[in-house]
């Protein structure tokens, strides 16, 4: 039959895991979508979910936005050809640089890890340095020199690695020579390594809200000024990673957000509204040097055969109009913020020791704990639980696995807020007796 079942059954004898690596953190198997509108999935086997992961964040106006749908719909009738110059992508690099004022130059790319590779390739060029610095348990992408220490854990509670430990195999072992890894939101240590290391750092990358399986936990803007002074101060080339909070964080992204201008920044996920589209860009100065026409023994290497394709442009074109006409972010954030409000109100009545992190509309719980600046903090809690808590919510109509924090689109209302947290109420009530404090 077409069951979600029968297709995981299918899945797996062709793929491994089945569909995809993430399967694991949808139990018992992962739902098969057939169709998908504003908040909610409707699986083949009928049944209708509110959707928190929203594509791992790319769909911040919801599925399938009438006004991206249309565009995509133009767009493919009328050219799409990747490779050709299109004044689409002009139009739209304007828009977002227009937001974006710290985008001086940018490069569009497919994906986030494209985009962050290319900006670590412009710091090494412009610095002549090769290591760099990242943190603990954020997240860049699938590019082996950022998978050190995003301290993913399996559900099931795979051991965590020591820090600065490869965390999968078929890594190139030469990386933990090219790779710090830094204690996120501890300026203390992160600075005192930054001294003691800066000399030979191309790049510090951080996530201005550290995502990472599960974090959702915002940067301080002490710890990123931090950031900034000890990066200028050694001449690192200081990057954030706004691919996922990318206009989620406010049309200006990050840096006004936290009140730091870093020299780069990557964007990507919402930016394409729900196609493929990234970016990297920042100071003019960096971004010439290093792909400028005059950029000489500096030049990296930046292509990709799909790469600025018209229809993603449309799409992200499209997304960004109703961003900026309509009160979409408010809306976003408005559930982001009810959400939140919700979850503590929820685990305070089930007597669950908790703390909600997030901001706007990324939202993320970590039980067992009273206090969360990083990922470490919040896996000395009950990751276990935390876990349980967003796996059980499939049962009860919410899809919410436990690789991504929650996100919320315009197109969440009260309504489907509610429904979470009568899912997650039910969850409790259902596994606490599991589990003690
Ligand atoms: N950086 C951050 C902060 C991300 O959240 C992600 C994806 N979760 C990436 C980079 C990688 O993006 P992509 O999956 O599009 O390659």
């Amino acid at each position: 039959t077409g069951s979600s079942r029968a297709l995981w059954e299918r899945s797996a004898r062709i793929f491994p895991q089945g569909v995809s690596g993430q399967a694991k953190y949808f139990a018992p198997y992962p739902v098969f979508v057939e169709s998908a509108s504003g908040a909610t999935i409707t699986d083949v086997d009928g049944r209708t979910y509110v959707d928190l992961l929203m594509g791992a964040g790319p769909l911040l106006l919801g599925h399938s936005h009438p006004a991206v749908v249309e565009a995509v719909r133009d767009q493919a009738g009328r050219m799409f050809n990747p490779m050709m110059p299109n004044k689409g992508s002009i139009d739209f690099a304007e828009r977002l640089q227009a937001h974006m004022p710290h985008l001086e130059r940018l490069r569009f790319v497919n994906t986030g890890s494209e985009a962050t590779r290319s900006a670590v390739r412009v710091a090494r060029a412009v610095t002549g340095r090769t290591k760099i610095a990242k943190f603990e348990g954020n997240y860049h992408g699938s590019d082996d020199l950022f998978l050190i220490s995003t301290h993913t854990r399996t559900p099931a509670g795979t051991p965590e690695r020591p820090e600065g430990v490869l965390d999968y195999a078929g890594m190139s072992p030469r990386l933990l020579d090219e790779t710090i890894v830094l204690p996120y939101n501890d300026i203390e240590n992160t600075v005192a390594r930054l001294n003691e290391h800066g000399h030979e750092l191309a790049a510090v990358i951080m996530e201005p809200v550290s995502f990472s399986s599960g974090g959702g936990i915002p940067a301080t803007r002490e710890f990123a000024a931090a950031v900034r002074a000890a990066t200028e101060a050694h001449g690192i080339v200081m990057i954030f990673d706004e691919v996922l909070c990318a206009l989620r964080l406010g049309l200006a992204g990050a840096p006004a957000y936290l009140g730091v201008t870093p020299d780069l920044v990557t964007i990507g996920k919402a930016v394409g509204g729900g196609m493929p589209l990234a970016a990297f860009g920042g100071r003019a100065d960096l971004m010439e040097a290093a792909l400028g026409a005059d950029a000489g023994p500096r030049k990296i290497f930046q292509s990709g055969t799909f790469t600025e394709n018209p229809i993603s442009i449309a799409a992200g074109a499209a997304a960004l109009t109703v961003l900026e006409t309509e009160d979409g972010l408010a809306r976003a954030d408005g559930a982001g913020g009810r959400l939140r409000a919700g979850l503590d109100e929820v685990l305070t009545r089930h007597g669950v020791p908790h703390v909600v992190t997030g901001m706007g509309s990324i939202v993320q719980i970590h039980t067992g704990v009273n206090e969360v600046r990083n990922r470490r903090d919040t896996l000395a809690g009950n990751a276990a639980l935390t876990a349980e808590i967003m796996l059980g919510c499939t049962a009860e109509g919410v899809l919410w696995p436990p690789v991504h924090p929650a996100v919320t689109s315009t197109e969440h209302t009260d309504t489907h807020v509610d429904a979470v947290l009568d899912a997650v109420d039910s969850v409790l009530t259902r596994v606490l007796p599991q589990f003690s404090f």
